[in-house]
């Protein structure tokens, strides 16, 4: 069992940076467009760059999330950040749930 000693994070508020397309004479064309920077966001980021396909993210977050969200990974989940090959860096940090919730 892994105890996690509470600590206070607080959360860096990354300022506000124009993109260098935005600049751009004329509109920029990318293969890929990702909106949001979450999970789903990052991975297939990661995912695509794993394939040799860059992609742009846009989001609203100026921060990481605020709180905890990932506490427990589920199979699947593990099984995707395996791919992007991030499933051993994750798999420490996680908690270990035996057994389930009945219904
Ligand atoms: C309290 C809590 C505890 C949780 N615990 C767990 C857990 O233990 N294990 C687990 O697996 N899951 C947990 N979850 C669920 C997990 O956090 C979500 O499933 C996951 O964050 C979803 O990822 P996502 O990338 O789809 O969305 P989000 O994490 O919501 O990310 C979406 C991003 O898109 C941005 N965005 C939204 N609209 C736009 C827009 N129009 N333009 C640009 N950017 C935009 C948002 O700012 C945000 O950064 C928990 C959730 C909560 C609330």
């Amino acid at each position: 069992m892994v105890w996690i000693k509470p600590k206070t994070y607080k959360n860096p508020v990354f300022p506000y940076q124009r993109f260098v397309d935005q600049d751009a004479p004329t509109p920029v064309r990318h293969q890929v467009v990702i909106f949001g920077s979450g999970p789903a966001g990052l991975t297939a980021a990661l995912d695509l760059a794993g394939r040799n396909i860059p992609s742009v993210i846009l989001t609203q977050n100026r921060t990481v999330s605020v709180g905890n969200r990932a506490i427990c990974f589920a199979k699947k989940t593990l099984e995707t950040m395996n791919r992007v090959e991030l499933g051993d860096k994750m798999r420490p940090h996680g908690l270990v749930i035996w057994g389930q919730r009945r219904q």
